[in-house]
């Protein structure tokens, strides 16, 4: 199939939005701009990063809590595994399933740059045991990653889907993808997991390109190939903000339109925190702001 604009007979498809913790009120400020920009168009789960360290951390619990106290979205909150003791994350848990947030985003984290995977001894250390952990604590809905090219640090490409299986085996209901460019990748990852006898939703992550150099740098760090044909499309355009941007939403249209077009109904999209071009893909799905909002979309 082929992508096409006028492709009016698919539903909107089912959208989710993805924040991060701020550090500053600066960017607590710019958060919650972007938050009610995209709350109108109802999206099924708003979930908000878990970075490494305290401060980052408490501010992604502190995020979800005032989701959960000021808006009615269902918001999901990403938990990390590495560097902590059972009781930790069992704690934190607990106290998110007591605020009523029922959805987790279950991950192993990574460790700091230039150091390997070492397991906390009281730990849990995969993100396989952590979903099993939160299944003993709460009946939580649970997330996974999935990812489209292989984890870095997988084997091989068999043990890392293995290792999807499995999280979904320990609980998970749903696998949220790595991004990526190519909507092939994605749909490789897709066929190899229904031969596999995965049925849970594999739902594919869109990292709209706000900035190019600063995608390009994380996407070397997580493995991510960064395609020749979209280096091509943003040279040039450095010192041209507008063009930049239109660039970058036509990139993440077409993605998303492609997908579409191959029976993908469920997106998770990026924001970093910035609405416009995530607000231009969920309306270019057909997605509308409903609501006492709707005005202002
Ligand atoms: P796992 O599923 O545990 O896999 C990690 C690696 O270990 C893989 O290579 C896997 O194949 C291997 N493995 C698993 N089990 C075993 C085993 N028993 N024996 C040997 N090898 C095994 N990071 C953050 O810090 N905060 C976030 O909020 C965050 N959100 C993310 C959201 C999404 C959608 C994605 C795709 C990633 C996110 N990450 C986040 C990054 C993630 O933490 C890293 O990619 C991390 O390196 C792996 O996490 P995981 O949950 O996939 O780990």
């Amino acid at each position: 199939p082929r992508a096409c604009l006028r492709m009016r007979d698919a539903p909107p498809p089912v959208l989710s939005f993805e924040f991060v913790p701020p550090r500053t009120d600066a960017m607590a400020q710019r958060l919650w701009h972007c938050i009610r920009r995209l709350a109108p168009l109802s999206p099924r789960f708003v979930s908000v990063t878990y970075g490494a360290g305290g401060s980052a951390q408490a501010s992604t619990r502190a995020t979800i809590a005032r989701l959960k106290r000021e808006t009615s979205l269902a918001p999901a909150a990403h938990l990390t595994c590495i560097g902590a003791t059972r009781e930790h994350i069992d704690d934190i848990a607990r106290a998110y399933w007591q605020a009523g947030v029922r959805h987790i985003v279950a991950l192993r984290g990574d460790p700091p740059p230039g150091a390997g995977h070492a397991p906390h001894p009281g730990g849990y250390a995969y993100a396989s045991d952590l979903v099993a952990g939160l299944r003993r604590i709460a009946d939580f809905e649970i997330s996974v990653a999935a990812y489209p090219e292989t984890h870095p640090a997988a084997s091989s490409p068999e043990a890392d889907l293995d290792n999807l299986k499995r999280k979904l085996d320990a609980g998970a209901t749903r696998a949220i993808t790595q991004y990526f460019f190519d909507a092939a990748t994605y749909l490789r990852l897709r066929d190899r997991c229904l031969a596999a006898g995965i049925t849970a939703p594999i739902v594919p992550g869109i990292m709209p390109i706000s900035t190019y150099d600063q995608v390009a740098r994380f996407s070397a760090i997580c493995g991510v190939t960064v395609p020749a044909w979209l280096t091509h499309l943003f040279e040039d355009t450095s010192r041209n903000p507008e063009l930049r941007r239109i660039v970058a939403g036509v990139v993440a249209v077409e993605l998303v339109r492609t997908l579409q077009a191959h029976g993908i109904n469920e997106f998770h999209i990026s924001t970093m925190n910035r609405p416009d071009l995530p607000y231009a893909i969920a309306h270019m799905l057909g997605a509308r702001p409903t609501g006492e909002d709707a005005a202002a979309g």
